[in-house]
Formats: structure tokens, C-alpha cells, sequence
């Protein structure tokens, strides 16, 4: 029953005359007599012409936007404009009714928002369908990179004992009842009767785990979801993302760079050379989008345009300290237009910072190295000057910060320093310290969010609409 030819094959490969059976879901059905099938494999939807005063008029009515359909028909060449072939059919099942009067998805434009509110169907959409399919090449060509250099893909562990990482607010995981916590005779919740025998989270990145196993293997990977409790309800944080996080041994923090913006080149010149048709389409949608913004506020380029320029162009590198004088300097920051006005070198830089530089003063991708100590994590690589680390954050259009990463600290007394600096317990950590003190070399790493890559590359402008159920402060559906 369920041999079929998907429309992608089809499309690409069919002989005019040939009885073919497809099965999809109906987009519309106009006149009694043309169903715009689509199966999810292209974007593009297949015609079947139907005989309509030959078939039975139950059968006929149950034809309707949303339905599931099998059609056996011959391949004949299309009549019609925009498309070479079509389907005169000699057979049609319903194999799932689909009642127009309740489904939510009309064959009309849908607003993102409303999408996101039916997100369990929200993936019949072009829009939804092409964000996928991209999501999925991007994803193949991650894995694909770094099989070619001979990375080994680690699997690091969602449910971590350490709570030191610091890269964010955690979800705690437990099967203590809620209502009736044990306690220790100190007053404190007893997490050795926790599940664990001691207190758990979700991790917050799988960075830690992947130094120990890059410190073994030379050149690992990890590609998993990460879970950050944070309360931020931005257009580009998400509670549950996946991460992309390279480690890789005897390496420097150039080393680093250039693995990360040669990545992100492959990435985006494998959707270019494999998803045309999707980024044809996502183009348009954004171009549409774009019009109802003032005129000062569209982008320049089209988003092939865009991704292009990206792969064309090297990646601006250049330091906190040099980043700085350029902000302090620039037009918005004299003018009082910034939110966070810079003024001493220090400065956390904020999304608005970040997006003067790529956008306004570089017009290209940037990479910021070496930060102030002070605003970065505990475990990256302290310089001569010992007042900045050697840090890198990759920022780019529209999106901003899409990688932060950095040469780690690989000297044991310098890192021991730093953690009691930071209050990080050494105790819990003594796993961590064990590499530094066994055989400890230079190595460096960064973290790739999928999910703004993702958006980059389909111009999709809400880190909600780049994952197919987002989990953010106040949601968890589906
Ligand atoms: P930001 O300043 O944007 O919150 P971060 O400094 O917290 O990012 P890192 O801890 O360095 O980010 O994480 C590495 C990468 O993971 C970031 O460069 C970004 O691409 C991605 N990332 C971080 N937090 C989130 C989030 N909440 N949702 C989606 N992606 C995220
Ligand atoms: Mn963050």
C-alpha cells in the first residue's frame, strides 16, 4: 500500500507517461478538478487533475485543504504555467479526512504569531516546511565538516551533577516529592535522597565534557540541546537550544577562529548549493516582510544576497580594546543613542553595541577577541597582560553574538587562581582539574547556537520560528 514516489523524486526524475501513485496533503483544490498535493519533500506542490463528473460525489467532498490523499494517475505534461508535469488521475483514496470548517491552517497568509500558537501544525506551511528542511541541512552539514577534518562527535551529558559552569541560570532536575522535601538536620533540602544522591540540572553546555574527551581524542564535537533557565524573552533566546561545541587540542585561539569561521562558511554554502529553492522562497517571504518596516530599517541586501556576502568575505577580527575605541568614538554613543552609553574600556557590550559594529561600522561579520577578565568565564586562557582572556565572540547581522568560544586555560595554578577569584568550588571541580594536572596542553573551543544559525541563514526573524516546539519563559506546549 504505501509504495510511493515522493514529489522531490518525482520532480527531479519522472517520464512523461509513466503511472505513478503519491500520497500528501492537500494544499487547495480549485474547481472540483486541480488538488495542489505536497508531501513535505520540496516545497514545490504537485497538480492532480482529477475527473471530477466520473467520480463518485462523497468521494469528491471529502477532497479539502488539509486532507490526506493517495493519487495513482499518469505522468502527462502540465498545461498549466509554472509547473513541467502534473498528475491526470486514474485513481484517488482519502486515507484522513480533514474537516475545512475546523482546520485552523486556511489557504491563506497566517501570521507568525498565530503559527506559533498551533505550532503542532504549523510545519504543513511553506514558511514552516523550508525552515525544516534548511534546519536539516544545516544540521547534516555540521556533522559533515567535522566528520571530513576526523573530529570525533562526543555525546555529552543533558543531566549534569555540576552546577559551576556559569554560563547561565539552570533547570534543576529531581524526583524529591515537592511537597514534602527531606531535610538534613541543618534545615536544607537533602538532595543524597534526591535520585542522583545529590542535586542535578540540565546542563547548561557541554563545553567541560568535551575538554576532557578533546584532551584524549584531539579533535571532538558535541551537538546536542542545552537548557537555560534565563528570563529572557528576546527574539533570540530560547530555554531549550542546541549547541554545536568543538574542543580541540594543541590549538590557539587563531586556530580556533579559523575553525569557526570555516564552519560557518560550509554551513552556510551547503543550504546555498542544496536548499535553493527554499532560500528562493524564504528570500520572498522576508522581502514581503521587510515592507512593512520603514524604509531605514530594511536590510540592504536580500538574504541570498546576504549569505553570499558572508561566504565572500573574511570575518573582521579585531579586539575588545579596539572595539571599544571605535564605540566610544562612533556617532550613536556622542549622540546619547545608545541605551548603555560606553564609556570606560570594561563595558559589557550589549546586543546594540554588537550590531553598530557588524552592521553600521564593519557591514560584514566580526570577530571580538580578547575580553576583559572580568565579564568572562572562568576557564579561558588569562593574557601576558593579565587583564584580558583570550576570549572570542563571533557576531553577525542581525543577529549578533552566534559564537562564543576561547583559547582555555590549560596551566593548572593560573586556572586554580582564577576559580577561587570566582568562587567556584575547587572540591567539585577536581574531574575538570584532573586534565591540567594529567598531561594538560593548549586546546581551545567555542559554542555554536544551532538555532541562531538557523536564523541567519532563513532570515527568520524570532528564534521561535526556527524550532519546531520553542520552549521560552511561560511556555512549554506540545
Ligand atoms: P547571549 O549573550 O546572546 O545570551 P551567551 O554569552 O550567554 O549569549 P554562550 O554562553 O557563550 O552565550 O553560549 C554560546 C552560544 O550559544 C551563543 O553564542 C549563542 O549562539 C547561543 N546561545 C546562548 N544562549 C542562548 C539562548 N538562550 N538561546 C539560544 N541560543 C543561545
Ligand atoms: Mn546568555
Amino acid at each position: 500500500m504505501f509504495s510511493r514516489v515522493k514529489i522531490k523524486e518525482l520532480l527531479a526524475n519522472y517520464t512523461l507517461g509513466d503511472t505513478v501513485t503519491v500520497m500528501g496533503w492537500v494544499r487547495t483544490f480549485r474547481n472540483n478538478q486541480f488538488i495542489a498535493l505536497n508531501d513535505g519533500s520540496v516545497l514545490t506542490n504537485l497538480q492532480i487533475v482529477v475527473d471530477f463528473e466520473n467520480m463518485d460525489a462523497e468521494l469528491l467532498k471529502k477532497i479539502t485543504t488539509g486532507a490526506a490523499i493517495k493519487a495513482v494517475g499518469e505522468v502527462i505534461a502540465s498545461q498549466g504555467k509554472g509547473q513541467a508535469i502534473e498528475i491526470k488521475a486514474k485513481e484517488v483514496e482519502v486515507l484522513g479526512v480533514c474537516d475545512p470548517e475546523v482546520y485552523p491552517l486556511q489557504p491563506k497568509k497566517h501570521s507568525l504569531e498565530f503559527l506559533r500558537e498551533i505550532a503542532h501544525l504549523r510545519p504543513r506551511t511553506n514558511t514552516f516546511s523550508a525552515v525544516f528542511r534548511v534546519r536539516h541541512q544545516l544540521a547534516m552539514a555540521i556533522h559533515q565538516f567535522f566528520h571530513n577534518k576526523g573530529f570525533v562527535y562526543m555525546h555529552s551529558p543533558i543531566i549534569t551533577g555540576s552546577d559551576a559552569e556559569g554560563a547561565g541560570e539552570m533547570f534543576r532536575v529531581t524526583t524529591l516529592p515537592l511537597d514534602k522535601l527531606p531535610k538534613t538536620e541543618e534545615g536544607h533540602i537533602d538532595f543524597k535522597k534526591d535520585f542522583f544522591g545529590k542535586s542535578t540540572n540540565l546542563t547548561v553546555s557541554g563545553q567541560l565534557e568535551a575538554e576532557l574527551a578533546a584532551l584524549a581524542l584531539s579533535e571532538v564535537y558535541t551537538f546536542g540541546p542545552t537548557f537555560r533557565a534565563e528570563n529572557s524573552n528576546t527574539s533570540r533566546h530560547l530555554a531549550e537550544f542546541w549547541m554545536i561545541e568543538p574542543e580541540v587540542a594543541f590549538a590557539d585561539l587563531n586556530d580556533n577562529m579559523d575553525l569557526a569561521e570555516g564552519l560557518l562558511k560550509y554551513c552556510i554554502g551547503q543550504v546555498i548549493e542544496h536548499c535553493a529553492e527554499d532560500l528562493e522562497f524564504l528570500e520572498g517571504r522576508l522581502l514581503d516582510e521587510e515592507k512593512q518596516k520603514p524604509q531605514n530599517e530594511r536590510s540592504e541586501m536580500s538574504l541570498r544576497e546576504k549569505l553570499q556576502f558572508c561566504l565572500n568575505n573574511d570575518f573582521q577580527r579585531l579586539t575588545y580594546t579596539e572595539a571599544i575605541d571605535i564605540l566610544k568614538n562612533s556617532t550613536p554613543n556622542k549622540k546619547g543613542k545608545f541605551n548603555y552609553p560606553i564609556e570606560a574600556w570594561g563595558a559589557d557590550l550589549q546586543s546594540e553595541h554588537e550590531r553598530y559594529l557588524v552592521e553600521k561600522h564593519f557591514g560584514k561579520p566580526v570577530i571580538l577577541t580578547d575580553y576583559p577578565k572580568a565579564i568572562k568565564a572562568f576557564y579561558m586562557r588569562v593574557n601576558e597582560d593579565n587583564n584580558t582572556v583570550r576570549a572570542m565572540d563571533i557576531l553577525f547581522p542581525g543577529i549578533g553574538e552566534i559564537v562564543g568560544g576561547s583559547q582555555r586555560e590549560e596551566r593548572l595554578d593560573v586556572l586554580m587562581a582564577r576559580m577561587e577569584e570566582m568562587h567556584i568550588p575547587l572540591e567539585e571541580m577536581q574531574w575538570f582539574l584532573d586534565t591540567r594536572k594529567f598531561g594538560t596542553c593548549p586546546h581551545a573551543g567555542f559554542g555554536l547556537g544551532f538555532e541562531r544559525l538557523v536564523q541567519f541563514v532563513t532570515g527568520m526573524s524570532n528564534i521561535r520560528d526556527v524550532i519546531p516546539f520553542p520552549r521560552f519563559p511561560g511556555s512549554a506546549e506540545f
